[in-house]
């Protein structure tokens, strides 16, 4: 589904990703964990061209990322991001949230829109909050309807940047709750996240990231069990 072969990125002079090389079949669940400044929220962005890069490739559901508006537009079309912030519309009601880029981008009709809005709605269990804007809704109802939106694009991937680290610990659960029955009806995810329970849950494997390199992955049990590099322990003796 996605494929990152020798990714490299820059900054200026600053060198924030290299050799990225990531295969993410359809379905599988991916975390991504690392230190602050590690990498990991401009590794997902590149992945639809919120940030480009500078030497390799990226391969979205069989289409090579490439410096073409119409490219970049079908890829952003089939991958959904969820940010920290939630980044919500702040003056349209959290129905118009969800059907303004299906109406855009994917020419869908109104009536079809809003019916699709009101299933995920309900989905994120925040159906009864549609007439309200984001301003009236706790930080975990709105990172809920942050996902409702993306999905109503029907998207084959899901991006999530750390989406629970900006909510107070009594709203986290529903977010990662949220996120779990996403994984069971088979949605493809990379989640950027320090939520090992999660990730003890629901991933397939856990990538650590570390100066803009991939420093080991595995399934969760042996990640966490016996990580081999000396920077993931000193990570993982830090958080957990
Ligand atoms: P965090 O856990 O704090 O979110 P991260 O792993 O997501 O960190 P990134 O945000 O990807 O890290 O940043 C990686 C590095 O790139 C950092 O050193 C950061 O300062 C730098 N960086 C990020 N965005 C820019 C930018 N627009 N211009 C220059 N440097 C940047
Ligand atoms: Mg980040």
């Amino acid at each position: 589904m996605i494929a990152m072969q020798g990714v490299n990125k820059w900054f200026g002079d600053f060198q924030v990703l290299t050799d990225i090389n990531l295969t993410v079949r359809a379905g599988e669940k991916i975390v991504l964990c690392g230190p602050s400044g590690s990498g990991k929220s401009t590794l997902i962005r590149c992945i639809n061209h919120l940030e480009p890069y500078q030497k390799g490739q990226i391969i979205v559901d069989g289409t090579r990322l490439v410096e073409n508006a119409g490219v970049i537009d079908a890829i952003r079309r089939e991958v959904g991001m969820v940010f920290q912030q939630f980044n919500l519309f702040p003056h349209l009601t959290v129905l118009e949230n969800c059907v303004l880029a299906p109406m855009r981008s994917r020419g869908v009709s109104r009536a079809q829109a809003e019916a699709t809005a009101r299933r995920l709605l309900d989905r994120v269990k925040i159906l009864n909050q549609a007439g309200k804007f984001p301003a009236q809704l706790s930080g975990g109802q709105q990172q809920r309807v942050a996902i409702a939106r993306a999905l109503c694009m029907e998207p084959k991937v899901m991006l999530f940047d750390e989406p629970t680290s900006a909510l107070d610990p009594e709203m986290v659960k529903e977010v990662l709750d949220t996120m779990v029955g996403l994984a069971e009806d088979g949605m493809t995810m990379i989640c950027v996240t320090h939520e090992m329970g999660f990730a003890r849950q629901v991933a397939d494997r856990v990538i650590f990231m570390a100066s803009g390199a991939i420093v080991e992955e595995g399934p969760p049990q042996e990640f966490f069990r016996n990580p081999s590099h000396e920077r993931t322990r000193k990570f993982l003796g830090e958080i957990l």
